[in-house]
Order: C-alpha cells, then sequence, then structure tokens
C-alpha cells in the first residue's frame, strides 16, 4: 500500500506539478514589465512576510503598503490560504509576489520526497484557488530542505540576506533595528504577517529604508533586477 501511494504521489506531482510550473516559471520570469520599469542603477530590498495570512495583521500589513505604495512578497502558507483567500486576492491586486511556504509549515529537511512534493503541490494549488496564479518562488519552513530534495522542486528556493528577528523577540524596537543596522542594495528581509510588533514596527522600518534611498521590489524582480539568475546561489543558504 505504502509503495502504491508513493507511486501515485510521484505520478501525480509529475502530471499536475512539475510539468505546468516549467512552463508557468520560464514566462512569468521573462515577462513582467514591472521588471523592465524599474532602475537597475537603484538600490532596492525586498520585503518578505512568512506564515500568513493570518486573520488580523496580514490586512492590516496590506493596508501599510498600498498607504506607502509599495510590494512586498508573502510566503504564504497552503491550509491558511484556504481559510483566508480574500488576503490572497488583495496581495495581487496589490502586486505583490505570492510565494510558497508549504501547505501545513512542516519541516522539510524531516519529510521524505513524496512528502515534500505533497506539500509543495497542494500548497501551490491553494494559491492558484484563491489567486489565479501559480508561485514560482517557495521558501521553506526553517530555511531548511536538503540538497538533494531540493533538485525535485522546480521552483526558485529563496531565504533571506537579512532576519529581522521578529519571531524571537516579538519587540516592535528591536525589530526596526535589526533590519535597519544590516540592510543593504539587495536584501531580502525576513519578517512574518503573524505579529502585533512586525505590524507595528513596519511603518517606521519603510519610511527609515525610504529615507536611506532604497526603493521596494518583489523577490523575483529584485532577482531581475540585480541580474540574478540563480537565486538559490546568492541568497542565504543553510
Ligand atoms: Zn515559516
Amino acid at each position: 500500500m505504502k509503495i502504491k501511494k508513493i507511486l501515485f504521489f510521484a505520478a501525480f506531482a509529475i502530471l499536475v506539478f512539475v510539468c505546468p510550473l516549467y512552463v508557468c516559471s520560464v514566462d512569468a520570469i521573462s515577462g513582467d514589465e514591472n521588471i523592465h520599469a524599474a532602475d537597475p542603477e537603484k538600490k532596492y530590498v525586498a520585503l518578505t512576510f512568512d506564515d500568513g495570512p493570518h486573520p488580523v495583521y496580514t490586512q492590516k500589513i496590506l493596508d501599510i503598503l498600498a498607504e506607502k505604495n509599495i510590494v512586498a512578497t508573502f510566503f504564504i502558507v497552503g491550509g491558511r490560504a484556504e481559510i483566508y483567500p480574500e488576503s490572497l486576492l488583495r496581495m495581487k491586486e496589490l502586486n505583490c509576489e505570492l510565494g510558497n511556504h508549504t501547505y501545513d509549515h512542516v519541516d522539510l529537511s524531516k519529510t521524505k520526497k513524496a512528502g515534500i512534493l505533497y506539500q509543495i503541490q497542494r500548497c501551490n494549488e491553494a494559491i492558484y484557488a484563491a489567486s489565479g496564479e501559480y508561485p514560482i518562488v517557495y521558501r521553506p519552513p526553517f530555511g531548511r530542505i536538503s540538497k538533494e530534495n531540493e533538485k525535485a522542486i522546480p521552483m526558485r528556493k529563496v531565504l533571506w540576506t537579512v532576519d529581522s528577528q521578529d519571531w524571537n523577540t516579538k519587540n516592535k524596537d528591536k525589530v526596526i533595528k535589526n533590519v535597519v543596522k544590516s540592510v543593504k542594495d539587495g536584501s531580502i528581509i525576513l519578517m512574518h504577517d503573524f505579529y502585533k510588533s512586525t505590524l507595528n514596527a513596519l511603518p517606521e522600518i519603510i519610511d527609515q529604508l525610504t529615507e536611506a534611498g532604497y526603493e521596494f521590489a518583489t523577490v523575483s524582480e529584485l532577482a531581475a533586477l540585480k541580474k540574478i539568475s540563480h537565486l538559490h546561489e546568492y541568497f542565504m543558504d543553510d
């Protein structure tokens, strides 16, 4: 029974998940007009938010992004996307990027390949159902996946270069300080749309970075702007 189950998932993954995504990722990377409109000589950073959508904080974070007229990337938990699909639609309306953060927020370094493909594929389907688009980037929970299993996922792995430590401190002032002290051109900033302290820190982070001359891009825009052909080679690795 177990072998049958694994074979089923493998066949399912190849037919439904792997084939369409190869096509999807090539189109999406070469055809984004926002990328061509941006200036590669400017300084850019990418704000990223993991673990949502949250029933309250995600919408409030989107309010701030809309008010400041900037974009961010959300690494979405598939099971939560099914509960709060309206958040994903609004992210799309605001030109934010939607990324995969697995269906159940599992540690992929402790999951077998069939389980990994299931987690990634089911999250992709949940994001598609809510937003009408498949994501082209994913972030493994805790930043962990083996090199071997990584090859089985035909999407760009995106980690981070600046950790706000919001998950650890849950303190607005420390979150602001952790971001501002480490940021540089091309930074990918890790935050979570899951804590009130992150929500409260966000306006000041955006204002301070804007004052320092930074513009905001999604992770895929950042990769194109900085001519990074393979995100996973550039971004922090475990
Ligand atoms: Zn996470």
